[in-house]
């Protein structure tokens, strides 16, 4: 793409006082624009990041035989009543309808929606096991919203929901779900910094695991095994005597929910009647799972994790919105201008994606602006660039064949 194409510009006029680093930078790259607090619009640039995050989730769950549904956001007050929870989740945005004065709430999670869709289909063991999953806006009425695209009262998730005949079953099922979580967090460029991270299973069972992203401004505090990279969440810290994989002695430290899976056991398909014949005749629940990635917040982690101070970025590069940014900086000489043109048809021509700023701008501000949207690989092409024989990247002149090698995709 062009940059002088691109709506979006840089920002100088972000407020120091916001408070979060990541939607400092956001904000500034012309990543995000803010409606209100926790509520934003996901600019060219930024949605490019949101999509690279949603194709890296995608292929990782359907990779573990997720077949991938979109539920309503909307949802009639009814099931959240067979369950309880229309009093006790306090971040349920609930309503009253205008013409019919119908209660409804908006999505703050999907298990009371995928549990009846479920019994419409399940019937015998011959129809279990699976697993199905969405990629969607979830709505939370959050206390606090301060913390850039971390924390959302409007923010995308990925939810993924398994169905099994027998404990054994989703307990198996796990065990390769936090493997497809290891790979995502790995690919988003965050791998050796998330820790597995045993929380507490509320009612449902006895731990429930949480994927930790090791940071200063995280709002968890969490006790930590670097050689084992697990942790342990604050709330079962008393139950535990060390690492609970090694037994050495855990680190305090403070790190961002980056995910969550949940052993919902037979919780919900009790409250709706999921329940299945089994090969011997008898009627039985059927186990679920359920495991949540913050996919809106995988962009404000990876923002707090790969920003240097307030106005420079690296994107890893699977989830870069570009991942070559072409910089013409002498735009009144031809020769420069023919270089850049021909680089980005080439480079484009071989399907890399390629950000061009073509502006007429002075090269100060094109390496500010380069430096705060962070695509990984920079090529420069200048009047003395070409002297030397081709354009710049990683600090030195290389020819235009080399580079082409180097970058095409
Ligand atoms: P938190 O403790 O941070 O409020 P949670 O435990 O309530 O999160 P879950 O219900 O486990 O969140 O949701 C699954 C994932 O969705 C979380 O692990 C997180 O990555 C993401 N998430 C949850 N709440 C938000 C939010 N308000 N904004 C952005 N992402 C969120
Ligand atoms: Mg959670």
């Amino acid at each position: 793409m062009r940059q002088s194409q691109l709506f979006t510009k840089t920002r100088k006029d972000v407020s120091k006082s916001e408070e979060a680093t990541n939607a400092r930078i956001l904000l500034k790259a012309g990543y995000i624009d803010q409606l209100m607090a926790g509520v934003y619009t996901y600019l060219p640039l930024g949605y490019r990041v949101i999509r690279n995050i949603e194709r890296i989730v995608r292929e990782e769950m359907n990779a573990i035989g997720g077949q991938e549904i979109l539920m309503p956001a909307l949802h009639p007050k009814s099931v959240w009543e067979e369950t309880g929870r229309w009093d006790t989740i306090d971040v349920l945005y609930r309503f009253t309808t205008h013409y019919t004065g119908m209660e409804v709430a908006l999505g703050s999670t999907h298990e009371e929606i995928v549990t009846p869709t479920a019994k419409k289909f399940v019937a015998s063991y011959k129809d279990l096991p699976f697993a199905t999953y969405q990629i969607q806006t979830k709505f939370r009425d959050e206390k606090r919203a301060k913390s850039g695209v971390l924390r959302g009262r409007e923010f995308i998730m990925k939810d993924l929901y398994s169905f099994h005949t027998s404990e054994e079953d989703l307990d198996a099922y796990y065990e390769k779900a936090i493997e497809a979580y290891h790979r995502v967090y790995k690919r988003l460029g965050i791998g050796s910094t998330t820790y597995k991270t045993y929380a507490s299973g509320g009612t449902f069972s006895k731990y429930s695991h949480e994927f930790q992203t090791l940071s200063p401004v995280g709002e968890d505090t969490v006790y930590v095994c670097h050689d084992c990279k697990i942790g342990v969440n604050e709330e079962i810290i008393h139950e535990m005597d060390g690492c609970p994989e090694c037994g050495a002695k855990l680190e305090q430290t403070t790190a961002i929910e980056a995910g969550n899976i949940f052993k919902l056991k037979t919780k919900f398909s009790d409250s709706f009647g999921l329940s299945f014949t089994d090969k011997d005749g008898t009627e039985k629940p059927v186990y679920m799972g359920c495991y949540g990635i913050g996919i809106s917040r995988a962009m404000g982690v990876i923002t707090e994790f790969f920003a240097e101070g307030d106005s420079k970025m690296t994107w890893p590069e699977e989830v870069a919105p570009f991942k070559v940014h072409i910089l013409a900086l002498n735009t009144d000489k031809e020769d420069v201008m023919n270089t850049a043109e021909k680089l980005y048809q080439d480079l484009s021509s071989t399907g890399t994606e390629v950000l061009y700023d073509d502006r007429d701008e002075r090269p100060g501000s094109k390496f500010s602006d380069a430096d705060l949207i962070g695509i990984p690989h920079r090529v420069v092409v200048s009047s003395r660039s070409l002297e030397q024989g081709g354009v710049e990247y990683n600090g030195e002149v290389i020819s235009l064949p080399d580079l082409l090698t180097k970058l095409s995709a």
